[in-house]
């Protein structure tokens, strides 16, 4: 049978082996399998030859019951409705299992930034935040960057919000720039946190990172931040990265800097002096120590998971391994790291962005990194506690702790 790759379908199907394993009643499975509330609208946005251009964009507010729905926006020429569910559902459990008073939700809109100038793109933010602004707000939902959004565009759209409602409201969006009320530290949040649970990992499996070797799928900011960070602070060895592109291999570590400056020149990685290059395909079943996805959706499929040869799967991207991939990454005894737990530096971070905001008082990046490190670290000590005392995989694991909460949340506001 075809493997289902949509991502909603994989989403709700995760949550139900959990359901299954947490004995979950009925009526609870039935509200927590669908999102509360999704917005579908159009954005009219006038392009640079004077043409109006008609896009579709989505917001959806997974679950609130923990508190205001959180998540980023992605612009991706394949943005679906279910794939924004799916996101905004793992952005209800990222936050539990992070342990955040905030719920989970996901915008998108479809379109192709990569064939959009600087003032189409600023149109298309602004209408976005138009379409939204009467649902958004910082007690109801806060959105932040994701897949193709930015700092930049995060302040158009913190710039329309403001000037709908007359008010400034920094906390209302999350990944700003430093200088209209961003956190220090939030731009490599992410990447940070992951490497704190691959650092949590590596312990527990007796590897020493210092030299490990490791490949990473994804240069945008998670790939990135991943590969100067964990080469510079975690002496990791990376040895293969990719982009939309293709990859690039050398044995002996590629050097971030040498890389970044390759692909800064030729906006790819491929053809980089002193590696070869490689395929996605080659790339994710390397001989390394970890593999690091850090791109997009249903990278480990049925198709080539029995080939991966790491120790350590760190899911830095949202969803990157379909439920018959994970099984077989399992029966293999590799440790995944999943993903609403190794890519959760970014919204811890986000949250400490909201948590300033309100104070007007501002952290330096050592400790925003201090914080972030004792939040990630306790979630993945959690999770595999749970794994251990269950005798299940990691991804259930880290489902149990988060759907646990999310659900307690739910009977004691006696919805259910
Ligand atoms: N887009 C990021 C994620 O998938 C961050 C979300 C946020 O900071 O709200 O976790």
């Amino acid at each position: 049978m075809k493997e289902n790759l949509n991502p909603f379908a994989i989403a709700q199907a995760q949550f139900d082996e959990a359901a299954e394993v947490l004995q979950l009643d009925h009526d609870m499975r039935a509200f927590l399998r669908e999102p509360m509330r999704e917005f579908h609208f159009t954005i009219p946005v006038r392009m640079d030859d004077g043409t109006t251009r008609t896009f579709q964009g989505f917001r959806v507010q997974y679950n609130d019951a923990r508190g205001p729905a959180k998540g980023g926006i992605r612009f991706h020429p394949d943005e679906t409705i279910d794939t924004v569910r799916a996101l905004a559902a793992w952005m209800t459990w990222k936050t539990a299992v992070s342990d955040i008073p905030l719920g989970g939700g996901k915008g998108g809109v479809i379109c192709n930034p990569r064939e959009m100038s600087q003032e189409e793109l600023e149109r298309l933010s602004r209408g976005y935040m138009r379409n939204i602004a009467r649902y958004v707000g910082l007690t109801q939902d806060v959105p932040a960057p994701d897949v193709n959004t930015n700092p930049r565009i995060m302040a158009w759209m913190l710039d329309e919000y403001e000037t709908i409602n007359g008010k400034r409201e920094p906390g209302v969006i999350t990944g700003k720039p430093l200088e209209l009320g961003g956190s220090a530290g939030r731009t490599p949040a992410t990447a940070m946190g992951g490497l704190f649970t691959i650092r949590e990992a590596a312990k527990l499996k007796g590897m020493n990172l210092n030299g490990a070797t490791a490949a990473i799928q994804g240069f945008g900011n998670v790939g990135s931040f991943t590969h100067s960070l964990g080469q510079k602070q975690f002496g990791l060895k990376i040895v293969a990265i990719s982009d939309e592109f293709g990859g690039i291999y050398n044995a002996n570590g590629i050097d971030f800097d040498v890389a970044a400056a390759h692909q800064r020149q030729t906006g790819k990685l491929m053809n980089c002096p002193g590696t070869e290059n490689i395929t996605n395909q080659e790339l994710l079943e390397l001989e390394v120590d970890i593999l690091i996805p850090a791109a997009i959706e249903n990278q480990l499929t049925s198709q080539n998971a029995g080939n991966v040869k790491a120790k350590i799967v760190a899911e830095l991207a949202n969803g990157p391994t379909t439920p018959e991939a994970d099984n077989i990454l399992n029966d293999k005894g590799i440790y995944i790291i999943p993903d609403f737990l190794c890519n959760a530096g970014g919204v811890i971070v986000s949250y400490f962005e909201m948590v300033q905001n309100g104070y007007q008082y501002y952290w330096d990046e050592a400790m925003v990194h201090e914080r972030l490190d004792k939040k990630i670290t306790t979630a993945f000590h959690a999770v595999n506690q749970m794994s251990e005392a269950k005798q299940v995989d990691t991804r259930v694991a880290a489902y149990l702790v988060a759907v646990n909460r999310v659900a307690e949340a739910v009977r004691l506001r006696g919805w259910v």
